[in-house]
Formats: structure tokens, sequence, C-alpha cells
């Protein structure tokens, strides 16, 4: 699997529709400060289902949806949408059927957040599941936000063994268990 394609709506900064095309090999943004460019990194890690609004530099996670500005209001919901080249075929079993995979987060004021994976309603866990399977997800460290480094160099142990679980694509397997225990 491979990302393809990111469209933004009402995320953040970028109120108007946007669409970035992720292509082979190394992909550069360039900006100014406050341009947005972290804010396109989140949006990658909030659609795979981060689920902590502080590691998305809010304080609740309504806070990820266009806030307004002077000349614009605020906008109401916010959507974000991640396609993947499946080419390989190398999804989980459930998802694998096509050559492509789009995964749709949206969240609205007062409603919270929903999950489609082509186009189906799903689970949050069934959007976590899906990148952990894939040995990536929200918190992988393949996504390295600003401050990141010296967050993992101060690491407990303990976080730092999570990191490594989920470099290794494991971490799905933990979610799994805990879930089979508490059935
Ligand atoms: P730097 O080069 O300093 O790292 P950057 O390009 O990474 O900058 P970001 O941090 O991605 O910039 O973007 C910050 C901008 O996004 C700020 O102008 C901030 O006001 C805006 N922003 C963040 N959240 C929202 C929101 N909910 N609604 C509107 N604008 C927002
Ligand atoms: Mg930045």
């Amino acid at each position: 699997m491979r990302f393809k394609r990111l469209r933004l709506a009402g995320f953040k900064s970028f109120v108007d529709p946007t669409e970035l095309r992720i292509e082979d090999g190394l992909t550069g943004v360039v900006g100014p400060n406050g341009c947005g460019k972290s804010n396109l990194l989140e949006a990658i890690r909030w659609v795979m289902g981060e689920s902590s609004p502080k590691s998305l530099r809010g304080g609740g996670m309504e806070d990820v949806i266009f806030a307004g500005t002077q000349s614009r209001p605020s906008r109401d919901f916010a959507d974000v949408t991640l396609q993947l080249d499946n080419d390989d075929r190398t999804a989980p079993a459930q998802f694998n059927d096509g050559d492509q995979i789009e995964v749709t987060r949206r969240i609205e004021r007062g409603l919270g957040s929903a999950y489609r994976i082509n186009g189906k309603d799903v689970r949050q866990k069934d959007v976590q599941l899906l990148f952990a399977d894939a040995a990536t997800g929200a918190h992988s460290p393949a996504l390295v936000s600003q401050g990141r480094i010296g967050a993992i160099i101060a690491a407990k142990p303990q976080e730092r063994r999570a990191m490594l679980e989920e470099a290794a694509g494991i971490a799905g397997l933990h979610v799994r268990r805990k879930d089979a225990e508490q059935r």
C-alpha cells in the first residue's frame, strides 16, 4: 500500500477543498511560517485515526475544524480523505479487493467523528487496524512531527516499546488481544 492522494476540506487552515498528490519518490511541501505545512501532516495522522487532540495541537477534537478568520466565517465540519494505492494487494484481507482504498474521516460540531473505508461506514478501530497491519498509523515513527525527535529521546522505555511495536506492524495484534480479553 502507498499513499496516493490527500483531500481536505474545512480541516484547520485548509477551509477550501484542497488536494495533494503524493507521487513516487520524495514529495516536498515548502512555504512560509504558518502556511499550513504541519497541518497537512496532521491531516494524515487525523484520518488514520488519531484520537488525541493534544497531539494535533488542539484542546478538543473539534479544534481541527476551520475556526474562521477576519474575512471568513468558521465551518461546522471537516473532511479528510486519504487515497491509498493498493496495486500490490498488500491491504488486510477485508479491504483487499481493489487497486485503491479510500479512507475518509469527517467531524461535525457536536456530532463527533465518523469514518468510512471505500464509502462504507466503519469504526475508528477498523481504520486504526488497517494502518497498524500495514505497519503504520497515526503514531508511526514514520511521521515525524515538529518536536517529535526530542520527545522520542525523552520517552519512557514503555513508550519507546510501543513505537517499536508499531514500526514492526504488531500493534494491531495487541488491540485484538485486548478486544478478545474483554469479551
Ligand atoms: P511553521 O513553518 O512555522 O512550522 P507551518 O507551515 O507548519 O508553519 P502550520 O502550523 O501547519 O504552519 O499552520 C498554522 C496555521 O494554521 C496558523 O495560521 C493557524 O492559525 C492555522 N490554523 C490552525 N488551526 C486552525 C483552525 N482550526 N482554523 C483555522 N486556522 C487554523
Ligand atoms: Mg510546522
